[in-house]
């Protein structure tokens, strides 16, 4: 349930509706927006009776919220949300921001290289994996806390803010000292142990879709991490798992006009994960942005033959320097500016 305070509600009208949703034993996550405060409020599956706020003074309305996923909600939050990261980088503003770096951080050599050639064309966020969730046990397993450190060096020399992902809980803390946002992988989606800890990390988090999970099932797991008081959520399509075999995944674009209509999260498209295939890459990013995409996920390497995992699907320098010049267009095309 969600309530909206008249606009010119007191401090104290404001403090009131607080007491009285917490001596009833629920939660309250209020959210003050340029013209009026709205608080949310969460409970058990218990009914709440929304005369028992009503009549309060500086009460405009109730409303219940009827989808599963409350603080994600459009209806808690009507304005699209904005991450400012600290170098300035915004997610969800007016710009689409581009992440991009390799799949793994495998050396220090190649992660410079790659930082350098996509900062030089405007990124100013670097991904790359540190902890790697591999299907196989035998795959490369990404260098841990080494790069960590690595990523954290190499995008402090460009001025760069790092999105990496975190496996386990117990990583939270150790991930959170070195990267600005925290990934959540699709294999993790449904996590909700490592959901509960990075909505305590007070770091930004990106939650990739499951591969077989639904748009309401994301929005689900958005609110784990929102409940735990980390409004900086975004969420991201990266392909689903449908009976197609020519790509890696299927990007449902759908999905992003549906969770833009859901959902003020950011909404963030990762093309490289979604088709496997560098060639799929560009045309694929182009679409996630005209469909209203925030941000991009996009793999780069600067030797993609050599890469130690998603080779297949690393998009050279010069390939994604291109890109950015399309997107740019794309971008400017929808109404949005480009990094
Ligand atoms: C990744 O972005 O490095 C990754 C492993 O992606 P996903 O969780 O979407 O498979
Ligand atoms: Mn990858």
């Amino acid at each position: 349930m969600i309530v909206i305070m008249e606009a010119h509600a007191s401090d104290e009208e404001v403090a009131g509706v607080l007491d009285r949703v917490e001596s009833l034993g629920f939660r309250a996550h209020p959210s003050a927006g340029s013209e009026r405060t709205v608080i949310g409020v969460i409970g058990d599956e218990r009914p709440v009776e929304s005369e028992l706020f009503e009549a309060l003074p500086g009460v405009e309305r109730v409303v219940r919220v009827l989808h599963p996923f409350k603080l994600a909600s459009r209806d808690f939050h009507p304005a699209d949300r904005v991450i400012t990261l600290p170098n300035g980088a915004q997610l969800g503003g007016p710009k689409v921001l581009v992440m991009a770096g390799p799949c793994a951080v495998e050396s220090r050599e190649q992660l410079k290289a790659t930082a350098e050639a996509v900062a030089a064309v405007g990124v100013r966020v670097l991904r790359g994996g540190a902890f790697k969730p591999r299907t196989s046990p035998y795959s490369f397993q990404g260098l841990g806390e080494k790069g960590l450190l690595l990523l954290r060096e190499v995008a402090d020399d460009l001025d760069l803010a790092v999105v990496t992902e975190v496996v386990t809980p117990e990583d939270v803390p150790l991930v959170a000292r070195h990267a600005e946002i925290l990934q959540v992988g699709a294999r993790n989606m449904a996590n909700y142990s490592l959901l509960r800890a990075v909505g305590d990390a007070g770091r930004p988090v990106i939650l990739k879709r499951g591969l077989g999970a639904t748009v309401d099932e994301l929005l689900q797991a958005a609110e784990y991490v929102l409940a735990q008081g980390n409004p900086s959520v975004a969420v991201c399509e990266r392909g689903i798992r449908t009976f197609e075999t020519s790509t890696r995944f299927t990007l449902d674009i759908n999905a992003v006009p549906v969770l833009k209509h859901l959902t003020s999260l950011p909404v963030v498209v990762d093309p490289s994960h979604a088709t496997g295939r560098a060639d799929l890459v560009g045309p694929v990013a182009c679409a996630g942005v005209a469909a209203g995409a925030d941000g991009l996920l996009v793999e780069v390497h600067a030797n993609p033959q050599e890469a130690r995992s998603d080779a297949a699907q690393a998009l050279h320098p010069d390939q994604f320097a291109a890109l950015m010049i399309r997107l740019a267009r794309v971008a400017v095309a929808v109404g949005r500016q480009s990094a």
